[in-house]
């Protein structure tokens, strides 16, 4: 009785620290909005990038011809070639293949990494068919997704900032990833230009835009984290080029790296980010996204061990591996509608290699997945609202437009209680009026069309 009390206690401090409620929620939405005019007042001025993407048009619908895209930015890496024939064909044929990275090229050498991906891309070619056309004497395009922070210079091409979601090799922070990428490319034999370099989020709002004229913003949640959306280039005071033709610039906001001292975070947050690979950074995107949502709750269970010996008087090996709870067996544990919650029991087993726990305990984990889950999709939502806020969209406009926000991530397409909470949070901060205007399309996969449609929009043969 008195483990289960302790074991109790550690929830109760949990769910103490982790609460998001309305107020506070606002209060997030806030300086989301706030960050967001700072990053685009001065360069640095912000924890949000705020980077210019250089995308100053999304796709019209008039694109036309065979185009490639390639997208590295997580934990699979894929590739897509699409035929796309204008106002009437639209995508006429399109293939896409997957290839999961080896977690050994992640923190190796660039050139082991762009080789990788340069000779995946070369096999792929290698298998168009004939319902591809290229024009004649033309050289394929590319569409480059590369979703980490980068330092655009142009529309193809950038260098590295940092990364994230697990990667870390030294030498290419710094580095033109286009060049990297063109290189390796070179090194396969493969004859292929990169005319585009966008990250998930733009590729996103890109292919949502192709879909949906009434797409003003993407959001990410999957492994990582992030947001872009359409801004009003004389709205940019760091921005010193030529007001582009259409008045419209592409905001690759970054905000996976947002904190504010509104976010509630526990002791659990904090030493995960003491322990990650980029400490200090990033602390939104812990708090919401895929690859961090299961080890918040590894560290709970963890400590209720520890303090309550939960699951006996030994703590069971397993539950010590950093990570090893991935965010797809929590969703499967807290989506356990079982009387005795067996899925839960079966995942306890052979995740964490933990036997015959009680109903009791199960019910305890599905409280600290609950807990964890619903945080980061209340946090989600409050960002997404402080955008919709920089965007005026947050208030009843006088003309009926929709705003469409397209979204893309494994976590969101396959955690329904996160998706869920996600939506009915976003209606309770916007009210019924507003909310009734505002609607996330699953954009599933858009970022590879998008990356193609944009390869296409700035073609060398244009
Ligand atoms: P990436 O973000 O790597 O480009 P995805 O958008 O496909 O790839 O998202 C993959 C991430 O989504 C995984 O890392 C995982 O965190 C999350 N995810 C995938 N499947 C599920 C699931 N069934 N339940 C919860 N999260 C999931
Ligand atoms: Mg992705």
């Amino acid at each position: 009785a008195k483990r289960w009390g302790r074991a109790d206690a550690v929830l109760r401090g949990l769910e103490e620290r982790s609460a998001a409620p309305p107020a506070r929620l606002r209060q997030v939405a806030d300086a989301m909005a706030v960050e967001m005019h700072a990053g685009l007042a001065s360069e640095g001025g912000s924890k949000l990038g705020m980077i210019i993407s250089y995308v100053d048009s999304l796709p019209s619908g008039q694109e036309k011809g065979l185009f490639y895209a390639l997208d590295l930015g997580g934990t699979n890496f894929r590739v897509l070639r699409v035929q796309l024939g204008g106002k009437e064909g639209r995508v006429v044929k399109q293939e896409c293949d997957e290839i999961s990275i080896p977690a050994h090229l992640m923190t190796g050498t660039s050139q082991e990494l762009f080789d990788f991906i340069a000779a995946a891309l070369a096999k792929f070619v290698a298998s168009e068919g004939e319902d591809f056309h290229l024009l004649e004497g033309r050289q394929r395009e590319l569409g480059f997704t590369f979703s980490f922070p980068v330092k655009q210079s142009s529309i193809a091409s950038g260098t590295l900032i940092k990364w994230t979601k697990g990667f870390s090799i030294d030498e290419t922070v710094g580095a033109d990833v286009v060049a990297e990428l063109s290189s390796a490319l070179d090194r396969q034999g493969l004859d292929m230009k990169v005319t585009a370099l966008v990250n998930d989020t733009i590729g996103t709002l890109a292919g949502g835009r192709y879909d949906d004229n009434d797409v003003v913003a993407a959001v990410i949640l999957g492994t990582g984290t992030n947001a872009a959306y359409v801004e009003r280039a004389n709205a940019i005071p760091k921005w010193h080029g030529l007001l582009p033709k259409s008045g419209d610039m592409v905001i690759n906001m970054e905000w996976g790296n947002f904190r504010s001292s509104h976010l509630p975070l526990t002791e659990f947050d904090q030493a995960l980010d003491a322990e990650s690979l980029n400490p200090g950074e990033q602390i939104y995107e812990k708090l919401i996204s895929g690859m961090y949502l299961g080890e918040i709750v590894r560290r709970v269970l963890l400590k209720m061990t520890e303090e309550a010996s939960l699951f006996g008087d030994d703590i069971p090996p397993k539950l010590k591996i950093p990570f090893i709870l991935r965010t797809p067996h929590m969703s499967m544990m807290h989506h356990d509608t079982s009387a005795d919650l067996r899925t839960v029991g079966a995942k306890l087993k052979d995740v964490l290699g933990i036997q015959g726990t009680s109903l009791k305990t199960r019910r305890l984990v599905v409280a600290v997945c609950d807990i964890v889950a619903k945080r980061g999709a209340r946090l989600a939502a409050a960002g997404i609202h402080g955008v919709l806020k920089k965007l005026g969209r947050d208030i009843p406009g006088s003309d009926k437009h929709r705003t469409v926000i397209a979204m893309d991530g494994g976590l969101y397409e396959h955690y329904t209680i996160f998706s869920e909470t996600l939506e009915n949070t976003l209606r309770e901060m916007l009210g019924e009026e507003v909310s009734s205007s505002v609607v996330i399309k699953l954009a599933n996969d858009g970022s590879g069309i998008g990356a193609a449609l944009l390869a296409a929009a700035h073609s060398q043969y244009l």
